[in-house]
């Protein structure tokens, strides 16, 4: 039986996922802002260094795998906008980076970072506070989306998602992640019932939103059937999946982009590619 630490396993997509792992027989450390092993705050520096090394300590420095499922989602107003950047970025590659070497000593681990449909499917959300994520710079952030005005929230909740699946898909593929046994993965939801959609729901505006938004099969996904795909996705079946970003969505991004993906990697950039693998730098 494995140990797996999961964040926002108190609630939604973390607290399903927990439980089945609990029910399979091992040991859960969740991480969350009450009702967990590791109660932290992961919207600030301190909270993200504490539940690092609480996890770390309570797992005796060996994790088989971990679920970064905390997140807010893109409810109106100022303060939600850094929250999201602080929770739905940091709060995801800041724990993982400190977990890397527990992750490493269980040799086939396995790790799911809990992205969004909304990767794909928010327009014209700005490369620059991908950027600005990606180089661990929320302040700079959180900026980058003021003039979007009641947009912010919703620009950087989707920012904050590509951010997290770019920096998976970066890093699974290095020698410390992928040449050290661990594998890392995004499942990317649709709209699942849980309290962070019914947040959402709340709102008439987003409300409107939320339901005519195009979802090819109908209605909402369920927080239970996300944490089927985690379960599965941290089994041994898995060890082949590496730097994956799963869409379980009802349809919604196949809807708005048959013909977008697959996309083939351009000649040039795959020599470079192919030179650097050789030479032994993945
Ligand atoms: P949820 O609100 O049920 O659960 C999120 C959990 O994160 C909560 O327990 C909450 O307390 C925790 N959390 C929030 N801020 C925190 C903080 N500062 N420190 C520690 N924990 C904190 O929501 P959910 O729908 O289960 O969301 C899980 C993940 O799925 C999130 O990353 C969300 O962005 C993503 N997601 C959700 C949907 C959806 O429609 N529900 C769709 C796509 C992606």
């Amino acid at each position: 039986m494995g140990t797996y630490a999961i964040t926002g396993s108190a609630s939604g997509m973390g607290r399903e996922t927990a439980r089945r792992l609990a029910g399979d027989g091992h040991t859960v450390i969740g991480v969350d802002l009450a009702d967990a092993e590791v109660v932290a705050d992961l919207s600030t520096p301190h909270g993200r260094r504490q539940a690092a090394d609480a996890v770390l300590a309570a797992s005796g420095g060996r994790l088989d795998g971990a679920v970064l499922a905390a997140g807010l989602g893109p409810s109106p107003g100022r303060e939600r906008v850094r929250l999201i950047a602080a929770v739905n970025y940091l709060g995801v590659v800041e724990p993982l980076l400190a977990w890397r070497p527990a992750l490493a000593a269980a040799e086939r681990a396995k790790v799911v970072v809990v992205s969004s449909n909304s990767t794909t499917t928010v327009p014209a959300v700005p490369g620059r506070t991908v950027r600005a994520l990606l180089a661990h710079d929320a302040d700079r952030a959180v900026r980058s989306v003021r003039l979007f005005g009641a947009g912010a929230p919703t620009m950087m909740y989707a920012a904050s998602k590509i951010a997290v699946s770019r920096w998976v898909r970066r890093h699974a593929v290095l020698p410390e992640w992928a040449g050290a046994g661990v594998r890392l993965n995004a499942l990317a939801p649709g709209a699942i019932m849980t309290p962070l959609l019914q947040e959402q729901l709340s709102s008439p505006r987003q409300a409107k939103a939320v339901r005519s938004f195009p979802v090819p099969i109908g209605g909402f996904g369920e927080a239970g059937h996300m944490a089927d795909w985690m379960r599965f996705m941290l089994s041994d079946s898995a060890d082949f999946l590496c730097g994956s970003i799963v869409f379980v969505d009802g349809g919604s991004d196949a809807y708005f982009r048959a013909d977008d993906w697959p996309k083939t990697i351009p000649a040039h950039r795959l020599l470079g590619y192919l030179r650097r693998f050789r030479g032994g730098r993945a």
